[in-house]
């Protein structure tokens, strides 16, 4: 089978007649290049998954919802590790764990609206194994980092067999497990340009508890010129069946100065475009109302980030 595959063996709970609790029989693969990973993964065909952290995939495949039968592991890549500099742009390779997010020295100076997200994201042994890859290319729309990659503009790299393409995050989302990828493709990296020296930023997240995934949540980055909003962009998470982002709000609010009135207009935008779910986060008009909080506070934290 190649790149270290272990083959399958026969599944224990079925064999057992018990109820599954563990993920079905899989071949695991282990690719070093990313052209023998998507070459792995266009062989291999609709059977085959990437595999990242494993944090959003290992639980989807206990519940029996994904039963894949070759998993290819990219962690053995090196060429998706990594955060550099590229002019003023700034390239995050796909393996690299939430916790190296909130490391990096770089992203901290640069782009600290990232740190802040990945700092929200469920516990620290989560992020120590989950990368920001995943979290991108997964498309649950309970994910942190896909509004937030909206509200910054970024670009995801993604290869297929067939050679490379890019694609914003802003177009990337179509539904709930549902994104741009091609059967095949993987992310690679994201690349973020660099937001202007002065810039305001935040996300405001609501949850139940510390570790939870968002009952609503909203990023915000932004320019002030002369005490008046330059430029705004707005994502949301978790109020749709994906990540949201907000223009018409954001066009709303610039050349504004963040007042009150016009702060309740880009607030009701916002919460126009919304469509969440009532679930165990709360009934869907209350979902919908605390994204117009997230979004409120979010505001104003930026506001008091930005040089006026
Ligand atoms: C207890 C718990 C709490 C959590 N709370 C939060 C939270 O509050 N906020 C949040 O955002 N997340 C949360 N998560 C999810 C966590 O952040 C995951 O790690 C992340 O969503 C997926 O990253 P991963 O590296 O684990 O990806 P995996 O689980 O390995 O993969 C997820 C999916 O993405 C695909 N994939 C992964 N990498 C790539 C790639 N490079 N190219 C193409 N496809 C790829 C896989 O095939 C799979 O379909 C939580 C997880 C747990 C277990």
């Amino acid at each position: 089978m190649g790149f270290g595959a272990i083959g399958r063996r026969p599944d224990p709970a079925r064999v057992a007649g018990e109820e599954a609790v563990i993920p079905g029989t899989f071949a695991y693969h282990r690719p070093k290049t990313i052209k023998d990973a998507v070459a792995l993964l266009a062989d291999l065909g609709d059977d085959a998954r990437p595999l990242a952290g494993g944090h959003s995939m290992i639980p989807i495949m206990k519940l029996r919802l994904a039963e894949p039968g070759h998993l290819v592991d990219l962690a053995a890549i090196g060429d998706l590790r990594g955060i550099r500099a590229d002019g003023g742009d700034i390239i995050i390779g796909a393996m690299n764990s939430e916790h190296d997010v909130i490391a990096s020295d770089l992203l901290a100076a640069k782009v600290p609206l990232l740190r802040e997200t990945a700092l929200q994201i469920a516990d620290p042994q989560v992020r120590y194994v989950g990368t920001i890859g995943g979290n991108a290319a997964n498309g649950d729309p309970g994910n942190d980092m896909p509004a937030v990659m909206m509200a910054l503009g970024a670009i995801y790299h993604l290869t297929g067999k067939s050679g490379e393409r890019k694609v914003p995050a802003r177009d990337f989302y179509q539904g709930i497990y549902l994104t741009a990828l091609k059967p095949g493709e993987i992310l690679t990296a994201i690349r973020v340009a660099v937001p202007p020296a002065g810039h305001g930023y935040a996300y405001q997240k609501l949850k139940r508890k510390v570790g939870d995934y968002a009952t609503a949540a909203a990023a915000v980055v932004l320019t002030m010129k002369g005490g008046k909003v330059e430029s705004c962009a707005i994502g949301l998470t978790n109020v749709a069946n994906r990540a949201l982002f907000a223009a018409e709000a954001a066009k709303i609010l610039v050349g504004s100065t963040l007042d009150e009135a016009t702060v309740k207009r880009a607030v009701a935008a916002a919460e126009a475009i919304t469509s969440p779910a009532s679930d165990g986060h709360g009934p869907a008009a209350y979902r919908t109302k605390m994204a117009g909080v997230m979004l409120k506070r979010a505001l104003a934290r930026a506001k008091a980030r930005a040089a006026a």
